[in-house]
């Protein structure tokens, strides 16, 4: 599920990391919805940083590419080479062309969801959910 989909606030463009419901700024989680949440345990924050290092360039590559050949090119494809990036213990949820990334979900962390995203600007693994 993205984060798109989850925006069902009329007046509110952000959503809650944790419920997906409105919230007034970006990346904002309601107070209690925080409290709820599942830790990342540190051998799981670990796991992810390594694949994350391990496959920045990767990823950033990819981005830039789409969007030099999203017209030529098979998304299908992207997804192929997205799903190589994700840890060990993983398991995908989704695929993104915009933001162009993935997001999945780590072994034994219940509720959580992980994003590797790729900008113009840069590479970034965050925690959405
Ligand atoms: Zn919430």
């Amino acid at each position: 599920m993205n984060n798109q989909v989850m925006n069902v606030g009329r007046n509110s463009q952000f959503t809650c990391r944790h419920c997906g419901a409105a919230v007034s700024a970006k990346g904002r989680i309601h107070t209690s919805c925080a409290a709820k949440r599942t830790i990342t345990p540190p051998e799981v924050r670990a796991r992810i940083d390594a694949a994350f290092l391990k496959n920045a360039d990767r990823l950033g590559y990819l981005q830039s590419r789409w969007a030099d050949e999203s017209e030529h090119e098979d998304w299908t494809e992207y997804i192929d080479a997205l799903m190589m990036l994700v840890p060990e213990g993983g398991k995908v949820l989704s695929t993104s062309k915009r933001p162009f990334g993935i997001t999945f979900s780590m072994d034994g962390v219940v509720g959580a969801m992980y994003s590797f995203r790729a900008t113009s600007n840069g590479v970034q693994w965050t925690r959405t959910k």
